[in-house]
């Protein structure tokens, strides 16, 4: 099996998995919110991976909670944020090309009166800075959201621009920063990011699935979305899971290790699938200076389902757009608000890598999409 689909999610490594079984036992399983030894010993546990997390995000304790998952970090933070900030201002600050967790937590504010404006994505796949800085100059902004690493194309943001124009324009603006493709894959220093609240998912770096973390800096102060017991200092109700935790802290831990000899030697990965592919009947359609984790390519005459399931034939994991909206068989929106024309946006397939992949696996891929195209493209 070739797997390509990283961006989609990943497999938990060795170590992951091992740890998650250690967590498993019986002297950790207790309610780390009981009084008797074992909820004591839960807290504990829980307690030092809330740190461990926290120092390997740059963070402090105090500013992490866990989540069930990205979506609902970006649920927390975003509709958190303007229910208890109402007198921030009535504007949030974004673009159309984010994740579906950003988009659909925006429709939700418009609904509800709030004023989103949409800064135009250039062909990059960056914001257009001279709008957001004359939307930013308009005033009323409380909150901007953007994703630091696209996750249909790689484009990444250019962050520190952005906070030196929201420091110089508009400084009460709160940055809400989805980081979920960046992290372990660039180090990732929240302090030094200068964000004030940022998303991550644990099944997006070979941790479980079902664990997100949400930074908040000290000081912003947001309503939480879940109710309940009060745990985690009352901004996610809900039992803790030390599992689920762990998972987190470990393969974050995992990934920190390496992080740039990785980085290495997924861009030679990238680099040789986009000079054998352009050489072939594909298109790149990720910038030029895009993350190599994520290979954005159109094939001539292959829709992209289509060329999906012909290199499933050889067992080669892609995706077509991103993985929660491709079920619904829309050409992806993320490449269209670039300006990628329908025609080529409809044969766009996301390749998406790991730190685990080879490139061996990629020339094999080349191998594949040769006989692909010999066998099936002359016949149509
Ligand atoms: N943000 C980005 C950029 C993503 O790629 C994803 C998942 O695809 C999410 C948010 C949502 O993550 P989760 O699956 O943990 O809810």
């Amino acid at each position: 099996m070739i797997y390509f689909d990283n961006s989609a999610t990943t497999f938990p490594t060795e170590r992951v998995r091992a740890v998650c079984s250690d967590t498993m036992a019986d002297e950790l399983s207790g309610n780390p919110g009981s009084l008797h030894k074992l909820g004591v010993a839960a807290d504990t546990a829980y307690g030092k991976c809330i740190s461990g997390t926290a120092a390997l995000l740059g963070a402090k304790p105090s500013e992490i909670i866990f989540t069930s998952c990205a979506t609902e970090s970006a649920n927390t933070a975003i509709r958190g944020f303007m229910s208890r900030n109402r007198r921030a201002g009535n504007t949030v600050i974004s673009t159309r090309t984010e994740h579906k967790a950003t988009l659909e937590c925006l429709a939700y504010l418009e609904k509800n009166g709030f004023n989103v404006v949409y800064i135009p994505v250039l062909s990059d796949g960056k914001p257009d800075l001279k709008v957001l800085e004359d939307t930013l100059a308009a005033g009323d902004c409380a909150l901007m959201c953007f994703t630091l690493v696209n996750n249909e194309t790689g484009a990444v943001l250019p962050s520190d621009e952005i906070l030196k124009l929201r420091n110089r324009v508009s400084p009460s603006t709160v940055y809400y920063l989805d980081a979920v493709q960046a992290l372990g894959k660039i180090r990732m220093d929240l302090h030094k990011t200068g964000c004030d609240m940022c998303s991550f998912s644990g099944h997006k770096i070979h941790g479980l699935k079902g664990v997100g973390v949400l930074y908040v800096r000290d000081g912003i102060r947001i309503d939480p979305l879940i109710l309940g017991g009060g745990q985690q200092r009352g901004m996610r109700s809900g039992t803790q899971s030390l599992v689920l935790a762990r998972s987190f802290e470990t393969a974050l831990e995992e990934a920190s290790e390496g992080i740039e000899a990785a980085f290495d030697d997924v861009s030679a990965i990238n680099g040789y699938l986009r000079r054998e592919l352009a050489a072939r009947k594909a298109m790149i359609l990720s910038p030029d200076d895009a993350l190599p984790y994520v290979l954005n390519v159109s094939f001539e005459g292959f829709e992209s389902e289509t060329m999906l399931h012909c290199l499933e034939i050889y067992d080669i994991f892609v995706s077509t757009v991103s993985a929660c909206s491709s079920k619904s068989k829309k050409v992806s929106y993320v490449l269209l608000e670039s300006g990628v024309p329908q025609k080529i946006a409809a044969n766009a397939v996301r390749i998406s890598f790991s730190r685990y992949n080879t490139m061996h696996e990629a020339e094999e891929f080349i191998r594949c999409v040769d006989e692909i195209y010999d066998k099936f493209a002359v016949r149509r």
